[in-house]
């Protein structure tokens, strides 16, 4: 074991603050890496402030991050994908079972037995996992993406949940080309999911609750922008989209999202409030629409994701802060105020 410096919360309530954690000495398929830049996720936030405590309780001291960007220091002999000096990345799972039925369709974010990078058992040194706010991690190989070397780092760290989350439904759904596609809530989720819709040729429209936020959604690939908050503007919309991905991070009128679905189109949900969002069976029979949820990506998708963000020149707008600032920042998220991710530079770590 050594000791590695990182940010951890000692309670629901506690603000984050310095302190030192545990990581194991890297075993033969284990890579430690350095972190560079760790993206900040609304579910560290949910974590952190125990919102789902009903369904993921969090364990404290909890220690968030799961959108780790940096440079491998150290690898195990059986390691065959990486060696010190590479680029590599981490996003939301660090282990799981290897075997199940969803592991082996390579969807290892089902795995029942899969290990979530923080807050989940850590079957090396027992107590809870520790997430990427943090100069260091180790991790199995299978579970760490390769990193294009032409993109800039710290709009990459998001990527690896923001990027993979948006990615994956969109494009599960299928051929969007020139499709009517929508998506709800302009934050870090939600800017990656309009490039990636964008990228994949729809016609694409941010439903957002703040006007300042128009000129960006329409920089971002946004070919139109509706005030969710407007009914006229939502009238004019309704039954028009085929699919629609929903990011909210808090309680919402989800049907009114589903009014705005044409003949048998979907909303995918990937947002998670705490509290179950009320569900009309009449805004689902009319139109024969459909709701789905979808859960990050397997080890497999993020890596294609990577790749296509590395021959496509996709990042994450960032606002990069020192590790310092994550309280303040969790403030403004809480806000929807973050244009649109931002990522902590770990080397402000090294003052602490
Ligand atoms: P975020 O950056 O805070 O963005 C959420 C956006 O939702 C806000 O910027 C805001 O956009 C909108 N919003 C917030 N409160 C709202 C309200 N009361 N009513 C209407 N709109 C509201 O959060 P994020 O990091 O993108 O995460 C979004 C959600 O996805 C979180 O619940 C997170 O836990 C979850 N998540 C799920 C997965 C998964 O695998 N399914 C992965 C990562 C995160 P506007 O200002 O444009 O309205
Ligand atoms: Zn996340």
């Amino acid at each position: 074991m050594y000791k590695a410096k990182a940010y951890s919360a000692a309670s629901a309530t506690a603000p984050l603050a310095s302190t030192t954690i545990q990581r194991r000495e890297p075993t033969d398929r284990d890579v430690q890496i350095e972190i560079l830049f760790c993206g900040i996720c609304h579910s560290d936030l949910h974590t952190v402030r125990d919102e789902w405590n009903s369904v993921m309780p969090t364990i404290y001291p909890c220690v968030p991050g799961h959108e780790i960007v940096g440079r491998v220091t150290k690898v195990g002999s059986a390691v065959t994908k990486f060696k010190p000096g590479d680029l590599a990345g981490v996003g939301c799972l660090v282990d799981s079972d290897h075997s199940c039925p969803s592991c082996e369709a390579n969807l290892e974010q089902f795995c029942t037995n899969a290990t979530f990078t923080y807050n989940s058992p850590d079957k090396h040194l027992g107590g809870v996992t520790y997430g990427g706010y943090s100069d260091s991690i180790v991790v199995d190989e299978h579970f760490v993406l390769r990193v294009p070397t032409n993109l800039n780092l710290a709009g990459v760290a998001p990527l690896l949940c923001a990027g993979i989350t948006t990615y994956s439904p969109i494009h599960r759904w299928g051929d969007i080309k020139g499709k009517k596609v929508g998506v709800v809530g302009l934050g870090g989720l939600g800017h990656m999911g309009v490039k990636f819709a964008k990228a994949f040729g729809a016609h694409v429209v941010v439903f957002t609750t703040s006007p300042g936020k128009k000129e960006d959604a329409l920089r971002l690939g946004a070919d139109e922008v509706i005030i969710s908050t407007d009914a006229e503007q939502m009238k004019q919309h309704a039954g028009t989209f085929n699919f629609i991905l929903d990011t909210i991070a808090a309680d919402h009128d989800l049907n009114a999202y589903i009014h705005m679905l044409g003949l048998e189109g979907n909303i995918t949900l990937v947002g998670a409030p705490d509290k179950p969002l009320a569900l009309s069976s009449f805004a689902l029979l009319f139109g024969r629409r459909s709701v789905s949820g979808s859960l990050i990506g397997g080890l497999a998708e993020t890596q294609e994701m990577l790749d296509f963000c590395g021959e496509h020149n996709i990042t994450s707008d960032v606002e990069i802060i020192p590790i310092q600032r994550v309280n303040e920042a969790y403030e403004r998220l809480v806000k929807s105020d973050v244009k649109y991710r931002f990522s902590i530079d770990m080397a402000s770590l090294k003052a602490e």
